[in-house]
């Protein structure tokens, strides 16, 4: 399906180090809603929510974390940095006693930006397993 067909393309290109659309939204050249900003994290609602509450927590500086699978010893820090903060978000977006973080990896996740990110998905009933 398009889905699969879209991420199996991503994929491809994964591995060029590209700009993404985040590196956009970072420099605020494209819009987007902002829940939480730091030095070093931006997190901003999804443009296709999945839940009442989607937002994205993403490292402002890539530096070769296109996706999870290419992490390495050196990005402990920021890796926590995002996890916390993607609790800061479900604190500010009022679902700390139920939301979900989630990283997609790869075409078979269906990863679709070769941009590191963290999913936080809250506000309704979430399901297990997810798909
Ligand atoms: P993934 O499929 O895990 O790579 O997630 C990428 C996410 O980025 C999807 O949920 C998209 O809806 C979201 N997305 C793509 N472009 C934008 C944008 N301009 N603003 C906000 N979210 C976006």
């Amino acid at each position: 399906n398009n889905e699969e067909a879209a991420a199996r393309a991503a994929a491809a290109n994964a591995d060029s180090g590209a700009p993404t659309i985040f590196d956009k939204i970072i420099a605020k050249e494209i819009p987007s809603s902002i829940v939480y900003e730091d030095e070093k994290v931006l997190a901003f609602r999804d443009i296709d929510p999945q839940a009442p509450v989607h937002v994205l927590v993403i490292p402002k500086f890539r530096d070769g974390l296109t996706q999870l699978g290419k992490a390495e010893a050196r990005h402990g820090e920021i890796l926590g940095q995002l996890l916390y903060a993607a609790k800061i978000v479900a604190e500010k977006e009022g679902i700390l006693d139920g939301f979900r973080v989630v990283i997609n990896n790869g075409s078979d996740a269906c990863q679709s930006v070769y941009h590191l990110h963290l999913h936080v998905l809250g506000g309704r009933r979430m399901k297990w397993p997810p798909g």
